[in-house]
């Protein structure tokens, strides 16, 4: 995992596999390992198929729950990133596609 800073960046963290986009200078360790998950995510799917997987089920949860925040905190991506993220050894044991059972 690669981290760079960017002071500028909208969200605390963002994964754009090998890096991890980070706002803050000592980002704290869980958002880091929320970051690896999806790293994770991207590798075994790939970056570009991510994101458009990422933006259609953020558009049909969207339309379900009509909030931006229950649309993303329901994507499977982030449901799997935010169930695990306190469990610093998860990536390590994860199987592949695991966001499957956050479907
Ligand atoms: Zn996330």
């Amino acid at each position: 995992m690669i981290v760079i800073r960017v002071p500028f960046l909208w969200v605390d963290g963002m994964a754009l596999f090998p890096f991890v986009l980070v706002r803050t200078a000592r980002p704290d360790a869980v958002l880091l390992h929320h970051e690896r998950i999806h790293l994770r995510q991207q590798l075994e799917m790939g970056v570009l198929p991510f994101y458009i997987w990422y933006l259609i089920e953020y558009g049909l949860r969207r339309l379900h729950y009509r909030s931006h925040y229950e649309a993303y905190r329901n994507i499977s991506f982030e449901r799997e990133a935010f169930a695990h993220e306190g469990d610093l050894s998860y990536w390590k044991t994860r199987k592949w596609y695991g966001f499957r059972r956050y479907l």
